[in-house]
């Protein structure tokens, strides 16, 4: 088979990974891809949202899927394209896709599916906003009703709190009841109604030890949490996500490719808070790593919407994903460091090593982008997992280097 990869990032690299060990893969190139990619697959120079080239480029190499990371093409209407060029895609419909793209949307969708989630409603006037918040009272969550870089979302402690995201965050709005728990991401592949577990992770989201600091794309992720196990992940799917596959499908526009479903873990049981419509990064990485099945016929599966007799296991690991991003991060990251010691990063048992912002300068392999390198590890416990990632982490020398000392802890 002759794959298509759309995206740069750690999570691509793991996916390119885990699609070069499949014995049905003939060709694989990825666009833009990244200089770990390149070590499996072609990279293409091509942006990953620039879906008019993708499509003239796969009907060119006679590519068989197109599987796409990040969910900026998605957004704009890739697996259309796909669909009339006739090249199965391993992700959803631009229709789909506004499960992620739209907060209000999300929540229509669970209601009618009956998924429990916050109670919730939408504002499109400031001061009918600000008069239900008075009303509720604090705790409580305003939200942006767009894609917002999870700069759109804020927790408000009190009320002149949540008066002032109102005011900042402008209209429409989405005002929700806090909900209180332990937060858990979800994964499966799904197709139609029919879902397939992937597993579970919890990430780590703030720059700084004790989640301190500003809000980043994610700085690392353990799998599984310990207290979300592989029956409670199943449950978990039931509640959160078949329901809302079948509502999709009543809806006449299916749902195609990865979920996440991100979780609050309740006293009354998982409540939805957002679905993503493609793997987390770095969650993507700490669950790969554990895959023991072939990744290239599920995802075909998927992208015909054929699933039914997919079946995706993995190895009982407990496995962790460490980013290392550079100095500045994420407002201004300082770029053109000189990276070594990634061999012997993975000369660690149970260490993989994904290139996220990386590239080569005349054959020197230097940091270029925010988040740089992701380190994973997998082992038979959280803490023999922990242990390897941190021994990799430090294996790898660049002057600008930054990470958190307690993912996993
Ligand atoms: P991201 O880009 O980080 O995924 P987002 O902008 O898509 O975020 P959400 O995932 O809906 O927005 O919310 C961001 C975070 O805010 C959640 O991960 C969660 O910690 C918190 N949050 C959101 N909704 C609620 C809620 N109803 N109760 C408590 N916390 C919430």
């Amino acid at each position: 088979m002759r794959v298509l990869l759309v995206g740069s990032g750690g999570r691509e690299h793991a996916l390119a990974t885990c699609l070069a060990r499949s014995p049905q893969l003939t060709a694989l190139y990825a666009a833009p891809g990244n200089p770990g990619i390149a070590s499996v697959g072609t990279l293409v120079d091509i942006k990953a949202d620039d879906v008019p080239a993708l499509i003239t480029f796969a009907k060119a190499k006679k590519i068989d899927l197109i599987v796409p990371g990040p969910e900026a093409p998605l957004v704009v209407g890739l697996a259309d394209a796909c669909a009339e060029a006739g090249i199965p895609c391993a992700g959803p419909s631009q229709a789909a896709a506004a499960l992620e793209g739209s907060k209000a949307f999300t929540k229509e969708v669970a209601d009618a599916a009956g998924i429990p989630t916050a109670r919730w409603e939408r504002f499109e006037d400031e001061d009918a906003a600000i008069a239900f918040v008075r009303l509720r009272g604090a705790p409580i969550v305003v939200k942006a009703d767009g894609l917002a870089g999870g700069k759109g979302v804020v927790v408000a402690q009190s009320i002149p709190e949540a008066e002032d995201a109102i005011r900042r965050l402008g209209m429409p709005l989405v005002i929700e009841e806090c909900l209180v728990g332990s937060e858990v991401s979800l994964f499966a592949f799904c197709s139609g109604e029919k879902a397939v577990l992937i597993g579970a992770a919890r990430d780590h989201k703030r720059l700084g030890d004790g989640d301190t600091g500003p809000n980043t794309g994610g700085m690392g992720a353990i799998s599984p949490p310990p207290d979300f196990d592989a029956d409670a992940q199943e449950k978990a799917l039931d509640i959160s996500v078949r329901p809302m596959l079948a509502e999709m499908v009543r809806r006449g526009t299916p749902f195609r490719g990865v979920i996440f479903a991100g979780l609050m873990l309740t006293d009354q049981g998982p409540k939805l808070i957002e679905y993503n419509v493609r793997f987390g990064d770095p969650e993507a990485q700490a669950l790969l790593i554990r895959l023991d099945s072939d990744l290239l016929p599920i995802l075909a599966a998927l992208a015909r919407g054929e699933l039914d007799n997919a079946s995706a296991t993995f190895t009982n690991d407990a496995s962790i994903s460490l980013v290392l991003a550079a100095k500045g991060y994420p407002d201004a990251p300082k770029a053109g460091g000189r990276i070594t010691g990634i061999d012997r990063a993975e000369a660690v048992p149970g260490v993989s090593v994904f290139h996220a912002g990386t590239k080569l300068t005349n054959n020197v392999l230097v940091a270029a982008g925010g988040r740089v390198l992701t380190v994973c590890a997998k082992a038979q416990t959280p803490e023999e997992a922990r242990h390897r990632a941190y021994e990799g982490a430090k294996a790898i020398q660049w002057e600008d280097k930054i990470f958190r000392n307690d993912i996993g802890k």
